[in-house]
């Protein structure tokens, strides 16, 4: 079984997008509102992002980004052997993603900056492999890039007070400690610049500290926008929360804020479960609904 592959150039940047798995079974369940009968309300909302019955596709994949002399990856999906309390469809899973990484050219001991937007199971999973039934480091010579306010919430109320808490606990044991204790994190403020036209920006709502990640790319403009929408159909309907964010309300005020922001503007946007072409440039309003308009840059 061979892993999609998807590689696009945006200016400067080369980017490849590895997708793992996707994601179309559970959507309904994160997205309860983004029923058929109001999906099919959004006008512009189309193929590949909904089937035929105006049911909901997603991936769940990591984002590679070379640009200016460094390898970034942007969030790192769920991983390979690793327990998913909840979620049988994640649970021990056992794809070829360093094998597709490796199609791709893509060398993990090249990859200078890991960029987790937040840290649910599903965007730290790759940030460590099993080798000889130990946790290792997957990027070794990387810098591990968290939110400060992100892992403080996990580390000291999130596994006794959120609903993903007990799963959470066991992601952090596999995928988090182990590159805390290889000394490999760099814990960031929700607005840092890390440097080389790439900075983060707060987007809280769908977790405490849940960051997008902004890649000046010369002559244009990416964000990789995690979580902040699981979906298109969320761009038209603001107020459409998934069942695990952390504040439901403050999720759809980023959400208004943001797209406000980028609405008329040339800046690219995708986030994380976007299935390709996963890039578009905002337009609309908050009162006439926001548009998402596919920009497809694969090559
Ligand atoms: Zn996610």
């Amino acid at each position: 079984m061979n892993l999609k592959i998807i590689k696009s150039k945006i200016g400067n940047a080369a980017i490849t997008q590895i997708v793992e798995t996707d994601i179309n079974d559970a959507m309904p369940i994160i997205l309860p509102d983004a029923i058929p009968e109001e999906m099919k309300k959004i006008a512009w909302l189309d193929k590949p992002y909904r089937t035929d019955d105006f049911l909901m596709n997603a991936d769940s994949q990591a984002f590679f980004v070379e640009l200016n002399g460094r390898l970034f990856v942007v969030d790192t999906c769920v991983g390979n052997e690793k327990e998913v309390l909840g979620f049988d469809g994640f649970n021990n899973l056992n794809l070829p993603f360093l094998e597709a990484m490796e199609h791709a050219g893509i060398d993990r001991n090249s990859v200078t900056d890991v960029i987790c937007t937040h840290l649910h199971f599903d965007h730290v999973g790759w940030n460590t492999y099993k080798d000889n039934g130990e946790w290792k480091p997957t990027f070794p010579n990387a810098k591990y890039h968290f939110a400060k306010e992100e892992y403080d919430y996990w580390e000291k109320d999130g596994f006794k007070n959120h609903a993903l808490g007990p799963l959470e606990n066991v992601s952090f044991h596999e995928s988090i400690d182990p590159v805390v204790e290889a000394g490999l994190v760099n814990f960031i403020e929700m607005d840092d610049d890390l440097g080389d036209g790439i900075s983060v920006k707060p987007s809280p709502g769908h977790s405490k500290g849940h960051i997008n990640v902004h890649f000046d790319a010369g002559k244009e403009t990416f964000i990789i926008a995690g979580d902040m929408c699981h979906h298109p159909c969320q761009i038209a309907q603001t107020d459409w929360a998934a069942i695990i964010d952390y504040d439901q309300k403050e999720s759809g005020v980023t959400r208004r804020k943001i797209l406000g922001e980028l609405s008329g503007s040339e800046i690219l946007v995708t986030c994380t479960h976007f299935c390709s072409p996963s890039f578009g440039k905002i337009s609309g309003s908050e009162s006439e609904g926001f548009v998402f308009n596919t920009v497809d840059k694969s090559e």
